[in-house]
């Protein structure tokens, strides 16, 4: 099991790199990746979350109870069409924090790598498009709450704060 970094870890912030070689150390990474979103009952994490800077996904959106894990390596957005105005996000990263977030792409095709070195075209315009584009921000250094509208924004910090001094008191 991998432990998660929470907001405000600075190491949320940096930049991926692309995965040079797929080799045992990155499908071992992978697989701990998959426990640890299970584990935490996540549907997708970046490698970016667990503090491992290399452009990593792993996706298992769990429809109708059943299991579906996809593993995105280099995932680059090539093509997107259309804008959803509103859609609630939330992140392992922020736990107990759901908010709306703005202006994500509705159809999008990813290109990727899959832990064979095959590459991958994805087209969805589903709700897997969003967390796609979700983890991709991720690699990015950004989070769901950087593109929250300024009123929300507000918000969370208030609501942050509240969640911070729940859980110091719960410990
Ligand atoms: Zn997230």
């Amino acid at each position: 099991m991998l432990e998660i970094k929470v907001y405000p870890d600075s190491i949320l912030r940096r930049k991926a790199k692309d995965v040079e070689k797929i080799d045992d150390r990155i499908v071992k990474l992978l697989d701990e990746m998959a426990e640890t979103m299970y584990h935490f009952n996540g549907i997708g994490l970046a490698a970016e979350q667990v503090g491992i800077l290399e452009k990593l996904i792993v996706i298992d959106l769990r429809r109708e109870g059943k299991n579906e894990l996809i593993e995105l390596i280099n995932p680059v957005i090539i093509d997107s069409e259309g804008t959803y105005e509103e859609h609630e996000e939330g992140c392992l990263s922020v736990p107990g924090y759901y908010d709306t977030v703005k202006d994500r792409k509705k159809w999008i095709k990813v290109k990727y790598l899959d832990r064979n070195e095959n590459e991958k075209i994805l087209e969805t315009d589903e709700f897997l498009s969003v967390v796609i584009q979700h983890e991709i921000d991720h690699l990015n250094g950004k989070l769901f709450i950087d593109r929250l509208s300024p009123t929300r924004k507000m918000v969370f910090k208030k609501e942050w704060k509240k969640l911070q001094k729940e859980k110091e008191k719960a410990q």
